[in-house]
């Protein structure tokens, strides 16, 4: 397998050639565990010193894994592909009667919860397009379905699914969502998912948090309020989600700092409900970005609490360093049951243009992904997790960005038809040894966890988790 590589790090950083004194400032802070400024993002992104960038990343991620890189054993299930959006940037969706359009029914969806079950999968990731006609009873089946196949030949299959996109369409055709009181209805299908056995959400559809890009870009789909609101429900409701970003279009980098700030924000607000404290800090809004009158700007300046899970240390063993766990080795009650949710993981996406009506754009390439990832490790100091997402990275890359600030690199996968690298199949699938040997090649250790970051235990097939489930 092709590995890439930067030159090896020598002991003496100040000694490289090419270094950049302005990063001085951001590696204090970045020692010290301060929470870093947009300014200081703005330098990172900016800076031809890519180098440091990623050995602040890599230096942030070690104190909170130490060497260890996880991957699960997961299935996709793409429901249907039929949507009554047209994105510009979507090469995956179909109209209802095209020759490839297709819809699964539950005889499909059991026989791929049989064939998980049968590999050893400890999870199922299902998303679809936005499909006009299915009632909401299908996504309730969809779920259930799953969940019963599992339990019938006795084993467990988290079901991560419906992106916030889906999770607002389907408050629509269950005629809950008003625009006056979106949370509510939200509320309201996400208690009905969770109760037929919804694990946690994923976290598609984000996109970019400025208006006017999903204007030209996303038309149709939902703005960035309405997808935080999404995730700050299902957190309220104990489900834990993840973040993505996806760049490389017709954004700037600014733009990704404003999206990572909007995320921190969120982030802090549900680490809070955990029980975190952290120190009250000032919403940073300095510098002119585009998205100053967007939604969050209406507590703009308001006193929130920084909560960083970054700070110095030696752990590696899942706490912060000092010594305060990581957010899943306590998000359980004395019943078993989820207190709250937080965010997992963020997952950089590269935009690629092929196929798309945006097919001009020359989509972003190695060092601007790599560059993308170490400034998300460094912003998000309040994620535990970064994933470099192979499928959409490639397997050498998501190894060099396990070097450069990523702890994840997704599972096993099959079926993946949202986004086709390179003219590839649909059929997506690398084996355990596969994924072990490129976490070994890039100098970590293999971890297996399951959905919600817990370290597995396997006989086989059979798998458990090393803390109980929680109920949820
Ligand atoms: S990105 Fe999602 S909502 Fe937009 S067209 Fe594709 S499937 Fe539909």
């Amino acid at each position: 397998m092709p590995t890439l590589a930067l030159p090896p790090r020598t002991p003496d950083a100040d000694r490289r050639i090419g270094v950049d004194p302005r990063l001085e400032a951001v590696r204090t802070k970045v020692l010290a565990g301060q929470r870093l400024s947009m300014d200081d993002g703005r330098l990172l992104f900016s800076t031809p010193d890519i180098y440091t960038v990623c050995e602040l990343a890599d230096l942030v991620r070690r104190r909170l894994h130490g060497d260890a890189a996880f991957y699960n054993i997961n299935r996709h299930l793409n429901y249907s592909n039929v949507c009554a959006l047209s994105c510009k940037f979507c090469e995956f969706f179909r109209k209802a009667g095209d020759a490839d359009a297709y819809t699964r029914d539950m005889a499909y969806v059991r026989e791929q919860a049989e064939k998980a079950v049968e590999a050893g999968a400890t999870e199922i990731h299902s998303v679809g397009g936005l499909h006009p006609t299915l009632p909401f009873s299908y996504y309730i089946d969809l779920i259930g379905t799953i969940r019963d196949t599992a339990k019938r030949l006795g084993s467990d299959l988290h079901v991560k699914a419906f992106t916030a996109v889906e999770v607002v369409h389907l408050a629509k055709i269950a005629k809950v969502y008003r625009i006056d009181d979106r949370a509510s209805g939200i509320r309201h299908v996400l208690s009905k998912l969770r109760d037929a056995g919804l694990g946690s959400l994923p976290g598609g559809g984000a996109e970019v948090f400025d208006d006017r890009i999903h204007d030209e870009a996303f038309k149709g789909k939902i703005r960035s309020d309405v997808w935080l609101d999404v995730h700050r429900v299902a957190h309220e409701l104990g489900l834990n989600s993840n973040a993505t970003i996806l760049y490389g279009h017709i954004e700037q980098q600014n733009d990704r700092l404003v999206h990572m700030e909007m995320l921190r924000r969120a982030q802090d607000r549900a680490l809070a409900r955990l029980g975190y404290r952290g120190t009250t800090h000032t919403l940073d809004t300095t510098g002119d970005h585009p998205s100053d009158h967007l939604g969050y700007s209406h507590d703009e300046g308001a006193e929130i609490p920084a909560i960083t899970l970054t700070r110095p240390g030696t752990d590696g063993h899942g706490t912060d360093g000092h010594g305060t766990p990581l957010p899943e080795s306590f998000a359980l009650d004395a019943d078993g049951r989820a207190k709250s949710g937080y965010f997992q993981t963020i997952i950089p996406l590269p935009f690629f243009p092929d196929g798309s009506e945006l097919e001009h754009l020359p989509g972003p390439a190695g060092l601007e992904n790599l560059r993308t990832l170490a400034v998300a490790r460094l912003m998000l100091d309040n994620f535990p997790h970064v994933k470099a997402f192979w499928i959409m990275q490639t397997l050498p890359m998501a190894q060099l960005m396990l070097q450069n600030g990523a702890d994840d690199i997704d599972g096993t996968v099959v079926w993946y038809d949202i986004t086709k690298v390179g003219g590839t199949s649909t059929h997506q699938e690398v084996s355990v040894w596969t994924l072990q040997k490129a976490i070994r090649e890039a100098g970590f250790t293999p971890v297996e966890r399951d959905t919600l970051y817990r370290r597995v235990t396997r006989d086989g097939a059979k798998w458990k988790p090393t803390t109980e489930a929680a109920s949820r």
